[in-house]
């Protein structure tokens, strides 16, 4: 069974990156935190999957039945639900259908159900639920599943990103400024997608990693840094007379934005 004593999330982070985390873990509160709301009646499961999940800096909302989880994912703004099917007063599949259908919330939905639901699990990803986990699962799939669910955009029409004369389309990878086409390597388009996507928020280095990289991934403490300075070489430096976009907080990240 599930156990987040077991199988700890932290347990998958590189050693050299764990400095990040106490560093930034009460800054992190205040800043673009991602939002994630947990349908689940067995409180405790629902229960672990919110401390493991606070753990890991995301925060979390809980709601154990389903009228309230449906009344929370339709009013509060979540950047993933996590959904379980077998739900009192309101079951998982009617809450992903309404959503979609009716409330016209494009959050992305994992699906949580139990191995003798197969047939609802492909019914739920007809309703507009976007990937599921089979139960029980480890602490590592399900953040594994997030991290990739937290990279699609939330409105899949909404696929160009602009800030002021800056924009980028994550369908054709094409991205520009002033009308001048700009190159990007991989990586480069990932960090600016990910910065556009929270246009004018500060964002931790912490964060910043997380959302980027792979866990797996060499990350050296001046790794950020550098492909900051790439991307500002590219998109801020040859546009002389134009606004800078990129924006260093000082001891806390970066932020895209005019600033004042
Ligand atoms: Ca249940």
């Amino acid at each position: 069974m599930y156990n987040p004593d077991v199988v700890s999330g932290s347990e998958c982070r590189k050693k050299n990156r764990t400095f990040f985390l106490s560093f930034f873990s009460a800054l992190v509160y205040n800043m673009a935190v991602m939002r994630i709301l947990v349908v689940e009646d067995e409180h405790k499961i629902a229960n672990s999957i919110k401390k493991g999940l606070e753990q890991e800096s995301y925060a979390v909302d809980l709601a154990y039945d389903g009228e309230d989880g449906f009344g929370l994912a339709a009013t509060e703004d979540y950047d993933l639900i996590i959904l379980d099917l077998m739900l009192p007063k309101m079951d998982g599949m009617e809450i992903c259908a309404k959503l979609r259908q009716e409330e016209k919330v494009h959050t992305p939905i994992l699906i949580l159900t139990a191995k003798d639901q197969v047939e609802d699990k492909v019914n739920g990803l007809n309703l507009g639920a976007d990937d599921y986990l089979t139960k029980p699962f480890s602490f590592a799939e399900l953040l594994a599943r997030i991290r990739a669910l937290s990279r699609r955009p939330k409105n899949g029409l909404n696929t160009v990103l602009t800030v002021k004369d800056l924009s980028l389309d994550s369908l054709s990878f094409e991205v520009k400024r002033a009308g001048k086409k700009i190159d990007l390597s991989k990586k480069e388009f990932a960090l600016l997608e990910y910065l556009l996507r929270h246009k004018g928020r500060i964002l931790s280095k912490e964060q910043i990693i997380n959302h980027v990289w792979d866990y797996d991934a060499d990350i050296l403490p001046n790794t950020l840094e550098v492909y900051i300075g790439y991307l500002r070489n590219k998109i801020d430096k040859p546009f002389k007379n134009k606004p800078l976009l990129i924006q260093t907080v000082r001891g806390f990240g970066y932020k895209i934005g005019v600033s004042g």
